[in-house]
């Protein structure tokens, strides 16, 4: 059976920064949202250039061509003992598109960590964030520094600051959160499956606490 793990929090908590430490070390494929966004926007896809403006605002691209990006990313070959969802869901109809997604698929959500940072650590995280051109390789200037400034240490590639992690739009994105994606916290809370992370600790001391909780719930 396939498994499930979807990576829930705000705007800087972390998550694709787990997401990528957690997916080298249990293989399940890092599957982001936003990710997936920024690679149709390099490439100029009619997609790409759908969600160019939503994504410049700080809101959230429409569900219907959301969900069907992901449906598309989970069924090719590398999902198919499971992957790590960092980004989506983050509405109650991508949620439940989700589980009817999964269910297809033979699995279900099994665990969501949920990283939970104060607000105002999240506008620190993300003004100092360089995200890495070709894979998306996350650090940040002060807490988790390149060892060659502007240079990615993965793969060598130009380290970037996303657009919309200026403080205005990361403000608005934080709203954005609060409205549309905190309800799933309960969402999945009732399901059981809710296991909430302390997201301001350091980053080794968030991937501990994941790792044990993969092993735990997940790999059963
Ligand atoms: P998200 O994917 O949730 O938006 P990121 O993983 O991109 O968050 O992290 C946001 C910024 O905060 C990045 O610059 C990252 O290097 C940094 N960061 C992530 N986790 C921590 C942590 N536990 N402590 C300090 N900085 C962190
Ligand atoms: P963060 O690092 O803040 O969590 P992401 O990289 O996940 O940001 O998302 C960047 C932008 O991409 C969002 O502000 C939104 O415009 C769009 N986006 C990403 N995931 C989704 C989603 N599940 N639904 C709608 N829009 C999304």
């Amino acid at each position: 059976m396939p498994k499930y793990i979807v990576l829930l929090g705000p705007p800087g908590a972390g998550k694709g920064t787990q997401a990528q430490k957690i997916s080298s070390s249990f293989g399940y494929p890092h599957v982001s949202s936003g990710e997936l966004f920024r690679e149709h926007l390099k490439n100029q896809t009619q997609l790409g250039k759908l969600a160019q403006g939503y994504i410049e605002r700080g809101e959230l691209v429409p569900d219907d061509v959301t969900i069907a990006m992901i449906r598309e990313r989970l069924t090719r070959p590398d999902c198919e003992q499971g992957a790590i969802l960092d980004g989506f869901p983050r509405t109650a109809p991508q949620a439940e598109a989700l589980s009817a997604m999964l269910a297809e698929l033979g699995g279900k959500v099994d665990l969501v960590p949920y990283i939970n940072v104060p607000t105002r650590v999240l506008v620190e995280r993300l003004a100092g964030r360089w995200t890495c051109r070709e894979q998306g390789h996350i650090f940040h200037e002060t807490s988790n520094p390149p060892r060659q400034p502007g240079k990615c240490d993965v793969d060598g590639s130009e380290l970037y600051q996303r657009e919309d992690d200026q403080a205005e739009t990361v403000l608005k994105r934080i709203q954005v959160y609060l409205s549309q994606t905190t309800p799933l916290i309960e969402h999945y809370r009732s399901q059981g499956v809710l296991v909430e992370v302390n997201g301001a600790l350091p980053i080794d001391q968030v991937t501990q606490t994941l790792s044990e909780l993969i092993e735990k719930e997940v790999l059963v």
